[in-house]
């Protein structure tokens, strides 16, 4: 294969910058390349692990086997009265086709601005922010089935998007690899603007009417300012999803601490804010070597510089702990370990 590279360090692609060698690495454009990969690696019987923009990825160990790189790029739009379906390769980055459908007034994806990675990567955790979640635009994606060797379809319901969950997290993880996903959006967009840091934004705008290019551009003021840029400070955004817990336990928290932040659930649980549980047990700007917690966003944690990813897990591990011990909630990670 022409693209294949020997040895390779995947601090440079993965957005934690932790050092971790992979034997083998290809950039993939094509279905036919992919293919080409797998059969090579197949040949070798070397295993095979997918990255995306490596915007949450870990690795704690060397890679024995060969990552391949999604880099497919496709933009296949076909208006249909106000619904635009567009059909997106996996490899494009995210952040570059929000802003392409919002310059088109194509609506759907812009509370999702600034997201790092890729399209490939949007539905293995179904990303969402400021109150939209991709499922929410999703009509239906292709994969390569390496169990089965051909491409499939798989729609909505098949891909059991949740809460940062869906079936590529469980039963097709290794096993599908994403090679497009078409979502549907709208020439005529509903604005959601309702979630508390966007609405502030938009009046500090002084916008009253937003448009979906305002949404985007308040959506982008307002994670330049709250999240660390991964380019300054190696980081995975969220390491830990938000809890959600059984009405009872939000409520024996909320006994002691009023303040604690609590989103009701459809099915009667309640969402807990990871990151203030984070902060009440003291965490925030904490520092372990090179492994820190962010000092603005407890969420976050950070590699300050030469931090190996088992760093940054034992880390993790004891935030992980110390929150269990105080409130009885077990943390989930969100970040994909490799
Ligand atoms: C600063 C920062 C802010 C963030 N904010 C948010 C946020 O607001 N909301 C949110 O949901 N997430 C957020 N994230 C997390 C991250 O951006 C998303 O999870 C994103 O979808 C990851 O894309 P990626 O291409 O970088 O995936 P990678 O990190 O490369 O991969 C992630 C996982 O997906 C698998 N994968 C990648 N591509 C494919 C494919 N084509 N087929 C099959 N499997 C694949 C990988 O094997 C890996 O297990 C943030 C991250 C950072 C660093």
């Amino acid at each position: 294969m022409e693209a294949l590279r020997e040895s390779v360090d995947l601090a440079e692609f993965t957005t934690m910058h932790c050092h971790a060698v992979a034997s083998n690495v290809v950039d993939v454009r094509s279905v036919e390349e992919l293919v080409e990969a797998l059969a090579w690696a197949g040949e070798r019987s070397l295993h095979v692990r997918v990255l995306g923009g490596g915007s949450n990825v870990v690795p704690t160990s060397d890679v024995n086997g060969l990552v391949i790189v999604m880099r497919i790029q496709e933009r296949s739009p076909c208006v249909d009265g106000d619904v635009v379906h567009v059909r997106l390769g996996a490899g494009e980055v995210w952040h570059d086709v929000v802003e392409w459908t919002v310059s088109q007034g194509w609506g759907g994806m812009e509370n999702m601005a600034l997201i790092p990675g890729t399209v490939g990567a949007a539905p293995m955790q179904n990303i969402g922010a400021y109150g939209v979640e991709q499922a929410s635009i999703f009509e239906e994606l292709e994969c390569y089935d390496r169990q089965e060797r051909r491409i499939v379809k798989l729609n909505a319901e098949e891909c059991r998007f949740g809460y940062r969950e869906s079936i590529f997290k469980h039963e097709y993880c290794e096993r599908m690899i994403i090679t497009s996903v078409a979502y549907r959006l709208s020439t005529s967009p509903k604005i959601n603007a309702s979630y508390r840091d966007v609405s502030q934004e938009l009046t500090a705008m002084g916008v009253a009417e937003p448009t979906i290019a305002d949404v985007m551009n308040a959506v982008v003021s307002v994670r330049r300012r709250k999240l660390p840029d991964p380019a300054e400070i190696g980081n995975s955004g969220s390491f830990f999803k938000n809890p959600v817990v059984e009405a009872a336990t939000a409520e024996r928290i909320r006994a002691d601490h009023p303040d604690a932040p609590a989103y009701p659930q459809a099915d009667g649980r309640v969402k807990l804010a990871a990151a203030w549980l984070i902060d009440q047990c003291g965490w925030k700007g904490a520092r372990s070597g090179d492994a820190g917690v962010h000092d603005r966003q407890a969420l976050v944690l950070v590699n300050h510089g030469t931090a190996s990813g088992s760093d940054i897990l034992a880390l993790a591990s004891a935030i992980q702990q110390s929150v269990h011990q105080r409130f009885g909630i077990m943390l989930e990670r969100e970040v994909n370990v490799w």
